[in-house]
């Protein structure tokens, strides 16, 4: 296939269409209109294989990752998405990979009502690089530095699902303490939260014009909320007992080598927020009433820097840090 077959493949196996494209795959740029009244929100994240997903992930897999992670970044801005470019640099022209990835990646598109404008198309090593766009009301982004002194901290969700499904892919020897009677399907469920993330949009949409600051939860708790807390001159104490743990992570995982996948494993993309305690109870319900679960976490103090106690309040040292390329 030449790179013009395989655009041709791209397009018509993502062609979710919007009235808001005026121009899309085919010229020199698309043209798109954003809505009168908002702001546009942009951010972009590259998938290397190997560093960011194990080499033997499916093509439909990479393909929905490689979306939600970027629609995770508009959710955590309480952004509504509506448009994406796909930088893809293949070793080859492998028709079979292309097709199933843009199933993939058009099952999370169709989701979430994205539509894929444009891109680029390279041969090299295995790298995809997604451009999401979304709109908010004028001035109503959620950002990381509004938390207050006194805010609570909450996520939504369960985190540790993703890393506890990197340990059973890269088929390391992970800590079961007992006999579960479902293994495997427990085993399934990890892996689908690492493969299939699920981008909070409807969360980040509930979080506009309450929660003080806002994050989505991709390189590791304790990493995460440390931009929040940098960003916001505070510090941020976490309660490592609250923090939310799926049926599955709880049942394979003693809590000792659960804790630290769920303080600094990362590819939760859950939301982490902060918010006055005169409005959280409200917050809270209104995330349950579109199906989302969330728990308190933590609170923000005066000082600097992210600490995690353990039920006597004493400080955890946490056994991984978070993602970070260059250390
Ligand atoms: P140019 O040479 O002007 O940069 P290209 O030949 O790279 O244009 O791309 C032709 C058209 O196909 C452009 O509209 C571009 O946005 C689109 N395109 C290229 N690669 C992809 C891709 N991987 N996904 C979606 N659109 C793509
Ligand atoms: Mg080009």
């Amino acid at each position: 296939m030449s790179e013009f077959d395989l655009i041709e493949l791209m397009r018509t196996r993502c062609a979710l269409q919007r009235a808001d494209v005026r121009l899309g795959i085919g010229d020199d740029a698309a043209v798109v209109v954003p809505p009168g009244g908002h702001e546009l929100i942009v951010c972009t994240d590259t998938l290397v294989s190997g560093i960011h997903f194990p080499a033997s992930t499916s093509a439909a897999d990479i393909g929905w990752k490689s979306l939600a992670v970027n629609l995770s970044d508009l959710a955590a801005m309480g952004a509504t998405p509506a448009w994406a470019l796909l930088a893809l640099t293949l070793p080859n022209a492998d028709r079979d990979f292309v097709e199933a990835f843009c199933d993939g990646f058009a099952a999370m598109a169709a989701q979430h009502h994205v539509s894929l404008i444009g891109g680029d198309t390279t041969r090299g090593p295995l790298t995809i690089t997604v451009t999401a766009l979304g709109f908010v009301p004028t001035d109503k982004a959620v950002r990381r530095d509004g938390a207050r002194i006194g805010d609570e901290v909450h996520v939504t969700g369960v985190l540790g699902d993703a890393a506890a499904g990197l340990q059973v892919m890269n088929g390391r020897p992970y800590a079961m303490d007992r006999e579960a009677p479902s293994v495997a399907e427990l085993r399934r469920s990890l892996l689908a939260k690492l493969n299939r993330p699920q981008p909070q949009i409807a969360a980040g949409l509930a979080l506009r014009g309450v929660a003080s600051a806002c994050i989505d939860v991709s390189d590791g708790l304790l990493a995460d909320l440390g931009h929040v807390a940098a960003a916001s001159a505070a510090a941020i104490e976490i309660e490592s007992r609250h923090v939310p743990t799926s049926a599955a992570l709880a049942t394979l995982y003693g809590t000792n080598d659960r804790i630290p996948l769920q303080l600094a494993g990362g590819d939760d993309y859950e939301l982490a927020f902060t918010v006055a305690p005169s409005r959280s109870a409200a917050l809270t319900a209104d995330l349950a009433r579109i199906g989302c679960g969330s728990t308190r976490i933590g609170r923000v103090v005066a000082g600097t820097g992210v600490r995690a106690l353990d039920s006597d309040g004493n400080d955890i040292a946490p056994k991984y840090q978070g993602w970070e390329h260059f250390s």
